[in-house]
């Protein structure tokens, strides 16, 4: 499963209405979906999904902002998906993202950066379970 990954569109991606040309951003960079649902996670979902974060000094505001609206889960196929996804969205950070990728184009500020993408292929799997069951990934 090394050529899969796990996308979130956020919260506020979402908001803004950018979730259509976000999924076509993915699919033009050879992407396929494997699985994808809208859905809202509560505060307790979203921080088991973070809980890798649970000692950072903003993991209350995390928690809270991927709580807040609803949001795209998919997972991704592509050979060396992973990497590849990362490069697609950018740093964490907009303002040090480079020019043309999701996160330079969409994102407001370090938190509230538009998507989240896996960043390895063991969490890859991980992720892509919380959201889907086996039956639901293709
Ligand atoms: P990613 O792998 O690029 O998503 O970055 P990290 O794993 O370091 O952080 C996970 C998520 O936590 C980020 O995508 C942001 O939404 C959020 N985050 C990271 N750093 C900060 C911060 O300094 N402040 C806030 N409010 N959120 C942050």
């Amino acid at each position: 499963m090394s050529n899969r990954t796990f996308t979130i569109i956020k919260p506020d991606a979402t908001r803004k209405g950018n979730t259509g040309v976000i999924l076509q951003m993915i699919n033009d960079a050879g992407f396929r979906i494997a699985a994808m649902k809208m859905t809202k996670l509560s505060k307790e979902k979203a921080g088991e999904f973070y809980a890798v974060h649970a000692e950072r000094p903003f993991y209350g505001e995390l928690v809270e902002f991927m709580s807040s609206g609803t949001i795209t889960a998919a997972v991704l196929e592509k050979d060396n998906a992973v990497e590849d996804f990362r490069k697609l969205i950018g740093a964490t950070n907009p303002s040090e993202a480079a020019d043309g990728t999701i996160r330079k184009l969409f994102a407001a500020s370090i938190g509230e950066n538009a998507v989240h993408g896996s960043d390895s292929n063991e969490n890859a799997l991980i992720e892509g379970d919380f959201f889907f069951s086996k039956l639901e990934q293709f």
